[in-house]
């Protein structure tokens, strides 16, 4: 009989070891939704609950966006644009919580949270080429950091298919509008509910309609309408809904001990 090749034993153990992070198993626990139901901060809540780590992958495509504004490129221009997502080092450091994203090496902070950024997020979000690019990078992210809570727009449909747990978070409009109006209240600067609102629906529709990776909610998702409940009560139902399926991945950090 032929000795086993050295590609055929790499694979199999490949195969036992994989799906594991030093020793633990895989979980990645996918967050998506439209704008204002609360994703990041339930998100990272969850993570933290759970002792997981957190992927905020709209910072990634707000870190883009900043760099198409400062280099003058409009966002619609396709070539432009994904000439830059190619080109850019994106890259989260992980040694902080939550990670911050770095763009070349830079922190660039709030700044992509910004009115300019949010205005043409979608526009730059819409490119093939863009999106590739970012999947891409989710996916090898997903890779060297696979006990995960990941929240976006595709990260049930697109970037992680294969998830051990898919929520779906949405509300209202005019409550998600609200939402962002009192955020920004809160840090004393301009919030008209009424444009918000316009925003928001805007955003909504030119995600949920691109030609790839639209905004939408995997089959296998929960629903989670977040309209009438606070930030505490949808990250405890993600926690029930988590310990109940996942029981045997969480592992200890899934206590009640929390
Ligand atoms: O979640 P956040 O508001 O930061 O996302 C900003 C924008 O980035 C979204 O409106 C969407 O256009 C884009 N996005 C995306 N896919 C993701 C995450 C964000 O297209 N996975």
């Amino acid at each position: 009989m032929e000795p086993p090749c050295f590609a055929a034993v790499l694979g199999s153990l490949l195969e036992v070891f994989g799906n594991t992070h030093l020793g633990r198993p895989r979980v990645i626990i996918t967050i998506d939704g439209p704008a204002g139901t609360g994703k990041s901060t339930v998100a990272f809540m969850l993570a933290q609950r759970l002792d997981l780590e957190f992927l905020d992958t709209g910072a990634m495509y707000r870190a883009l966006t900043l760099l198409v504004i400062e280099r003058g490129v409009a966002p619609t221009d396709a070539t432009a644009v994904s000439a830059i997502a190619e080109e850019t080092d994106l890259r989260f450091d992980f040694g902080i919580s939550p990670p911050p994203i770095l763009v070349d090496g830079r922190d660039v902070g709030d700044r992509i949270r910004l009115d300019d950024v949010t205005a043409c997020v979608s526009l730059v979000a819409a490119h093939p080429a863009v999106r590739e690019a970012m999947v891409r990078a989710q996916q090898e992210i997903g890779r060297a950091h696979p006990r995960l809570v990941t929240e976006g727009r595709d990260q049930g449909t697109v970037v992680f298919p294969d998830a051990e747990l898919k929520v779906y978070l949405d509300a209202r409009p005019e409550i998600r509008a609200r939402r962002r109006a009192l955020q920004l209240r809160s840090k004393r600067m301009p919030s008209d509910e009424a444009s918000i609102l316009r925003a928001i629906i805007e955003r909504d529709r030119l995600d949920s309609t691109r030609a790839t990776g639209r905004m939408a909610r995997a089959s296998d998702a929960v629903l989670v309408d977040t309209s009438d409940l606070d930030t505490d009560a949808v990250v405890e139902r993600l926690v029930g809904i988590a310990r109940d399926r996942l029981e045997s991945v969480l592992g200890v950090a899934s206590g009640d001990g929390d």
